[in-house]
């Protein structure tokens, strides 16, 4: 039988598909990783079981123990799924601001989910966080935002699957960054495998790469209010910060040109790469990572421009 035996074993080896229906100057290509096919459907599935298999191989966590994580959603997604594997308990810190589809589907993962102010951000879930660790015997934090296995389990998963995936022909590789994981890992992977290839790191207006202030924004999953500790400058080869206007905008483009529902941190991915193709030479190859889907943001509006548009177009057709 040509089947999996749980669906711990189909993480990772998510497909690449090129995107066709955008202009691109002559000659250069872009493509796309779909971690949204990933069965916890974001990139995060890839870290969750990561960091539950260290923890477990530095008998830093035992079966029966807990684990307590500050995240956006997708990280406690992927740990929820690590969690049933390992036997483990999992309490996940959440900011309100983050959408509820996330959060119903922590639960359904059998996890307990604690909710946070918005206004604190992501810092006001980590203080939550080390106050439930005090509190929680035996608890274990697997930290996406300091423990180096973060960048890890890039180094390990995409970056060789991108390689091999595109037969080592990347010139240009651009990811968005929440915890820097995903775009440190792949990067560092990239260049100590691949010859000059370009990193290209994206965040959303209000996240501090580019030097300007910290504030909230529209886009989930990416943006920075401080800077994790494996962080390395020296792999940022362009910055891209993208309005949530833009993200939004190519987020809707992907769904209605090329049939992919992906969630806005995908449209700044596409947004940053479509800046890159436009002053690009033909030939060049560019990859970028589609982190998770639509569908777990509808509460939040990703889609009511289009609803919008839809029910004035509906009006004018009438009152034609
Ligand atoms: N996009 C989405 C939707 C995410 O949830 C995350 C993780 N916060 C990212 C992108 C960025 O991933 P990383 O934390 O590895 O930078």
């Amino acid at each position: 039988m040509n089947v999996a035996r749980n669906v711990h074993e189909l993480i990772g080896r998510t497909p690449v598909v090129e995107l066709t229906s955008f202009p691109l100057p002559d000659g250069v290509r872009l493509f796309a990783k779909l971690e949204n096919m990933n069965p916890g459907g974001s990139v995060k599935d890839r870290l969750g079981q990561y960091l539950l298999k260290q923890a477990f191989l530095e008998g830093k966590l035992k079966k029966g123990g807990t684990i307590i994580e500050p995240t956006a959603g997708n990280t406690g997604i992927g740990l929820a799924i690590a969690a049933i594997r390992y036997g483990v308990r999992a309490i996940f810190v959440v900011p309100e601001k983050f959408s509820i589809e996330k959060q119903t589907l922590m639960r359904a993962l059998g996890a307990e989910v604690v909710n946070t102010p918005t206004q604190l951000g992501m810092e006001g879930a980590i203080a939550r966080t080390e106050e439930l660790l005090r509190e929680i015997p035996g608890s274990y934090y697997p930290g996406q935002f300091q423990n180096a296995s973060n960048p890890d389990t890039y180094y390990e998963s995409l970056g060789p699957e991108l390689a091999e995936e595109l037969d080592g022909k990347i010139d240009v590789f651009v990811a968005g960054a929440g915890s820097g994981g995903t775009f440190t890992g792949t990067s560092k992977y990239l260049k100590d495998h691949l010859k000059n290839v370009k990193c290209v790191i994206v965040e959303p207006e209000g996240s501090i790469l580019n030097g300007g202030p910290s504030h909230s924004h529209r886009t989930e999953g990416i943006g920075m209010d401080f800077l994790p500790p494996f962080i390395d400058r020296r792999l940022f080869d362009g910055i891209h910060t993208i309005s949530d206007e833009e993200a939004f905008e190519r987020l809707r483009e992907a769904a209605k040109k090329e049939g992919l529902l992906v969630g806005s941190s995908s449209g700044a991915a596409l947004a940053a790469s479509l800046r890159e193709a436009a002053t690009a030479q033909p030939g060049t190859n560019i990859v970028t990572i589609f982190p998770d889907s639509s569908e777990r943001y509808i509460s939040s509006g990703i889609y009511d421009e289009v609803m919008k548009n839809e029910e004035e177009n509906a009006v004018n057709s009438r009152r034609g």
